[in-house]
């Protein structure tokens, strides 16, 4: 039998007084444990995704919930057949979610209510409620909200600058929110009800969980979702509207949602590529990054494979 492994996503805001000292004990605690991923420990809380067995996950969540601050953390639990993480990091950092404000905004203290997925698929179909996409433009590109704004940003530390010139006369307006996990969520309308917006409200534990409710099963999402490991992306629908593509080949246009990294190592843009697009551009964003002679082995034997298939094919 082919062994299982758990993905766990969870995070927590509460004040962490010793972030840095606490990063060192957890790195410390699953590099002994031999979990796998990413974890974020800031004075404002923590943020984790990580893998490894069944026993290895379960030992880290009673791990995590012993210390009194995060007895309540909620995980996010998938079961994948291949790890998705190849290291471990734990890294203390100023903030989970980078706003760099000059006046701290504390979720814990206030923060946008929480809609479960059935409230927030409601919410979605109410005719003049606004949706905005709490994520970047590139993961928006791949998959949303039916009707949901896309924010145009780079990075999340831009989000206040465009809320405060896009929504400021909108202040009184229902506003929806959402996010992968629904931990820039809790920043952001944290943000936004600091700024005085009155009607602010987020989906608790984001897109990921809205596509697990057995009810709602993902309706009104358009696309994939993307995620921050080595799936790219994974679907969110299952209901019968479930397969619309929303994400473009970045070459040509045509509808694709398959997510690939430029083979040129030195440039690694992910981008979207039809499988057409694939081929001709030998798993890379342009030519000139096409004629590199870095490209990573593993691309450029997957072009090689894929058009022997398309050969016998
Ligand atoms: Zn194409
Ligand atoms: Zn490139």
């Amino acid at each position: 039998m082919e062994t299982q492994y758990r993905v766990l996503l969870y995070y927590k805001f509460v004040p962490v007084d010793n972030h840095e000292q606490l990063a060192a004990e957890h790195l410390e605690y699953c590099k002994n444990l031999g979990v796998l991923g990413r974890i974020l420990i800031a004075p404002e809380g923590i943020n984790g995704t990580l893998s490894g067995t069944f026993e290895q996950t379960e030992a880290y969540m009673n791990y995590l919930r012993s210390d009194l601050r995060f007895a309540d953390t909620e995980f996010k639990i998938d079961t994948v057949d291949v790890q998705p993480f190849h290291k471990i990091f734990v890294r203390a950092k100023a903030e989970l979610v980078t706003f760099r404000l000059e006046d701290d905004v504390k979720p814990y203290e206030m923060t946008g209510k929480y809609l479960n997925a059935e409230e927030f698929y409601k919410a979605l179909k109410e005719e003049e409620v606004i949706v905005i996409d709490g994520r970047t433009d590139y993961e928006y590109e791949v998959g949303h909200f039916h009707n949901a704004i896309c924010p145009p940003v780079a990075s999340f530390r831009e989000f206040p600058e465009w809320i405060r010139s896009e929504f400021g006369d909108k202040k009184h307006k229902k506003i929806l929110t959402y996010c992968t996990g629904g931990i820039r969520c809790e920043k952001l309308t944290a943000f936004m009800v600091k700024e005085g917006f009155t009607d602010v409200y987020q989906l608790e534990g984001g897109i990921v969980k809205y596509g697990k409710d057995e009810k709602v099963r993902g309706a009104l999402w358009e696309g994939l979702c993307y995620v921050f490991d080595e799936r790219i992306t994974v679907p969110i629908n299952h209901t019968d509207e479930g397969n619309i593509v929303v994400g473009r080949c970045y070459h040509c246009g045509t509808e694709t949602d398959t997510y690939i990294n430029c083979a040129n190592m030195y440039c690694n843009r992910q981008h979207l590529t039809c499988e057409k697009c694939l081929l001709e551009h030998e798993h890379c964003c342009s030519d000139t990054c096409k004629e590199s002679t870095h490209k990573k082995k593993e691309y450029v034997d997957y072009v090689v494979d894929l058009r022997n298939k398309a050969v016998i094919a």
